[in-house]
């Protein structure tokens, strides 16, 4: 048996050769929402488990079968790392009362975890960037995140890529006839039902039409339509929503069918979706969630928000080629003998003092060996340090990507002449 050590199932390490394109993406990101106006939240990973059971749901994969939960041991309370951040950002908002003078745009992002299969694009530790605008009746904020999330494409490069649909799940009459009404559906078709349907029939049936089984898949199908049941409020808004996308000029497709994972969901919900990741096709997902606030013991407040999945992006712009260079050191600082090495710190603080990126060779050997690093830096510039350059305080500075002769000066002057 193998000794070494592994990461745990489903769970990935970020290494140097792919922090670039996080970088880049994050970076994108952070500017996009400054581009709206959203202020960032930081919660915990863990919160009480009761927390994600009121706000998503007991009857749901997530809570059912996905959690990561576990009493510490230490106190006897049951803990959860987060599944995803909806529910803990209403749960700061609520705790530090941050509705106190009207409606807030949040956003956060980080780890989030889910037991589930992992596959390409489905992980245990997944990332999520997620908005949530607190506070508002929309439907402007239902509009303002779907063009949100359009720009946010377009800045990617994958507008072409993804495409959007949508639905409205009503307010709570509409949810409650239709819920009576898939009832008697599916207990008309028993038979076809696996064991979680048969399961949720009584409990939760709208998950049941959030069922990954292939099986159920022609009985879901058929079965009947939230969107029938509509009132005349829920379709005014729905109407809206659609009003925004076509004046922005953003395509879409109204899906009856989409009706989320997640309990906390009313009126409108949408999914960004590609064909690109097989079974794991929807990038950006959410709605408005109006009750949430109030379920969780707040001052009621209308709400909606999304949460796009990160690794499934960076798959596509990987895919789609789009693959930042690894930054490259502006100098590689190479020093052979004794007191050059005691100089060598001396000289890389000074460029750093000057805003330069340098790598300092770390571990000795010969001229030959260590400019043969300096190469594969990528770096512009080699800085050369000798004991007959330290002995009177001067760097030789030997450009690696563009002609030019090597230059011995002064260290005071070296970062001048390299920024130049
Ligand atoms: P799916 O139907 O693919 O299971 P979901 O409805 O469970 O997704 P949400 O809870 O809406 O997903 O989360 C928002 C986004 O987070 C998803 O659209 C997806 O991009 C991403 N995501 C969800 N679960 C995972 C996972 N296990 N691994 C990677 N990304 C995920
Ligand atoms: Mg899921």
């Amino acid at each position: 048996m193998s000794n070494v050590l592994r990461a745990v199932r489903g769970m990935n390490d970020i290494l140097p050769a792919d922090s670039p394109l996080w970088r880049y993406f994050e970076r994108t990101v952070r500017g996009w929402l400054d581009l709206y106006g959203y202020s960032e939240v930081r919660t915990p990973i863990l919160e009480h488990t009761g927390l994600f059971k009121r706000a998503i749901g007991e009857v749901t994969d997530i809570v059912e079968k996905e959690m990561y939960t576990f009493v510490d041991e230490l106190n006897g309370e049951s803990l959860t790392l987060r599944p995803e951040g909806t529910a803990s950002c209403v749960r700061a908002a609520i705790e530090h009362n941050l509705l106190f003078e009207g409606g807030k745009r949040l956003w956060y992002a980080g780890p989030m975890f889910r037991h589930e299969r992992p596959q390409k694009g489905r992980y245990r530790q997944f990332h999520q960037v997620g908005i949530e605008a607190l506070g508002y009746a929309g439907p402007d904020l239902d509009i303002e995140h779907l063009l949100m999330t359009a720009r946010l494409w377009r800045l990617l490069g994958l507008a072409d890529h993804i495409r959007l649909e949508i639905n409205s799940l009503g307010g709570a009459d509409a949810r409650a006839r239709h819920r009576e009404k898939l009832i008697a559906y599916f207990q008309a078709h028993e038979a076809e039902l696996d064991e979680d349907a048969k399961r949720r029939l009584h409990t939760n049936p709208l998950r049941i039409l959030d069922t990954k089984n292939p099986a159920m898949q022609t009985l879901v199908e058929a079965a009947p339509q939230l969107m029938d049941e509509l009132d005349d409020s829920a379709r005014t808004h729905f109407a809206a929503v659609q009003q925004g996308l076509d004046d922005a000029g953003i395509p879409y497709r109204v899906n009856p069918r989409l009706v989320r994972g997640l309990d906390y969901y009313n009126l409108t919900v949408f999914e960004w979706v590609t064909d690109r990741l097989g079974s794991q096709g929807t990038v950006c997902a959410g709605g408005r969630y109006d009750g949430l606030v109030a379920q969780l013991g707040g001052k009621p407040a209308p709400a909606c928000g999304y949460a796009m999945g990160v690794e499934r992006l960076l798959v596509m712009m990987q895919e789609a080629g789009l693959t930042p260079a690894v930054p490259a050191p502006d100098v590689y600082l190479v020093n052979v003998g004794e007191a050059a090495k005691r100089f060598a710190p001396e000289v890389a603080e000074t460029l750093r003092d000057a805003g330069l990126k340098v790598l300092l060779h770390g571990g000795g050997g010969s001229f030959k060996s260590q400019m043969k690093k300096a190469d594969a830096s990528g770096a512009r510039h080699a800085i050369i340090v000798g004991d007959d350059e330290a002995a009177v305080g001067e760097v030789a500075i030997k450009p690696l990507r563009l002609a030019g002769e090597q230059q011995r000066v002064a260290l005071t002057r070296a970062a001048e002449l390299l920024k130049g």
